[in-house]
């Protein structure tokens, strides 16, 4: 064969294999598409006899990422998207339209609030705000052209644990498809899927990939609404890219050993911080699951403690606007995930000045307490 120039040769060199080569773990297809062997192959794909066209339609590592988690919810199905946020939007849109409407709780992750009460207008999608503490109230903003009761297992940053079970009874008896993101909880502890819930949403991002290196989502669920939001991500770009579908797929192998760790810390840290006379309020959900409750602990300082020095004597402890890292860290909901919420509202749910966000890391425990009871400490 012809010898290929330079050019040519630094573009082909790779040799791509055919057959599955037994690699131990998924190799990443960093790849934009994938190639036919003549015409009627590019058919069989179209024919559904054949995986694979253009990446930010599929690719084998989200595919992988995303069988993963749905298996773990025990869903049948399940998509990887860019981010949290558009995994909201993608399974949002394969059932809501111009002209329909959603119920979600008040007590939403700030991002999700501001999607649903800015952005979702301009596709002509209504959204009502209620505490989903009541019943009576969703079932009171349910409309004629409700499509959707949305909520999250373990709500940010105050940590109410939904009633899954009278939320998908209520969606069921209105025929409204449910779905609760399950960031906080993962399905380590909580698996909305198996208690009735249509979708099951994750930011990825946190706990699922669980390094603080990765931005990704997933949808898993119904078959049907599952294979409308990947028509709804390849339309809108909203594609994982493959090398941070791989690392999330990476990541989520330890879930189980993280969250044991992590739920563990955060029990023992949410004990040390409500005997701290610092401490006005600790927030640590009681009755998530036999598990444990989650790995994040928020808490209310008291007037008198001074908010500046606690954040200023934090030591190793880092000050972000993210969650669910191996790392522990610390958020200040007030200044950033609800920054862009209405006064009224973040005053009504309780977010005070006075409100940090810690998310427990897999450190020891010692280490931990002592840090934030230093932190503590100082503030007073
Ligand atoms: C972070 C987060 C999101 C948004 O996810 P991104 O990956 O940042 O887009 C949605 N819901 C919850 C509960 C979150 O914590």
């Amino acid at each position: 064969m012809k010898d290929k120039k330079f050019d040519t040769k630094a573009v082909h060199f790779s040799t791509i294999r055919e057959s599955a080569v037994a690699s131990k773990v998924q190799p990443i297809y960093q790849t934009t598409a994938y190639s036919f062997k003549d015409l009627d192959d590019i058919e069989e794909y179209f024919r559904g006899n054949k995986p694979y066209l253009y990446s930010r339609v599929d690719n084998p590592n989200n595919d992988d990422l995303a069988a993963g988690v749905a298996r773990l919810e025990e869903a049948p199905s399940g998509a990887a998207t860019s981010s949290g946020l558009s995994a909201i939007l993608c399974a949002v849109l394969a059932v809501a339209q111009n002209g329909d409407h959603i119920v979600a709780c008040d007590d939403l992750y700030g991002g999700t609030y501001h999607l649903f009460a800015s952005e979702l207008k301009t596709f002509g999608i209504d959204v009502t705000f209620v505490s989903f503490a009541d019943q009576q109230s969703i079932q009171e903003a349910i409309r004629p052209n409700t499509k959707i009761l949305y909520s999250e297992s373990i709500t940010n940053p105050l940590l109410r644990v939904e009633d899954i079970t009278g939320m998908v009874e209520l969606a069921k008896k209105n025929n409204i498809v449910s779905m609760i993101d399950n960031t906080f909880a993962t399905p380590y502890l909580i698996q909305p899927y198996v208690q009735g819930v249509n979708v099951v949403i994750h930011s990825a991002t946190k706990y699922i990939a669980g390094h603080s290196d990765v931005t990704a989502g997933i949808i898993a669920g119904d078959q049907n609404i599952i294979a409308k939001a990947k028509e709804k991500m390849a339309n809108l770009g909203c594609n994982l890219g493959p090398f941070d579908a791989w690392l999330a797929a990476r990541g989520l192998k330890t879930l189980s050993v993280r969250m044991e760790r992590q739920v563990k810390n955060a029990a023992s840290l949410a004990q040390v911080l409500t005997e701290h006379q610092a401490v006005k309020k600790v927030y640590y959900p009681q009755s998530a699951n036999e598990k444990g409750n989650g790995a994040i602990v928020t808490a209310e300082l008291s007037e008198k403690a001074d908010i500046e020095a606690f954040f200023q004597n934090l030591s190793w402890i880092k000050i972000v606007a993210t969650l669910a890292g191996v790392e522990t860290s610390v958020s200040y909901p007030l200044r950033t995930s609800h920054r862009s919420m209405p006064a009224e509202l973040i005053k009504k749910l309780g977010i005070t000045k006075h409100v940090v966000r810690i998310s427990v890391g897999i450190e020891d425990i010692e280490d931990i307490t002592y840090a934030f009871t230093n932190a503590l400490d100082h503030s007073l």
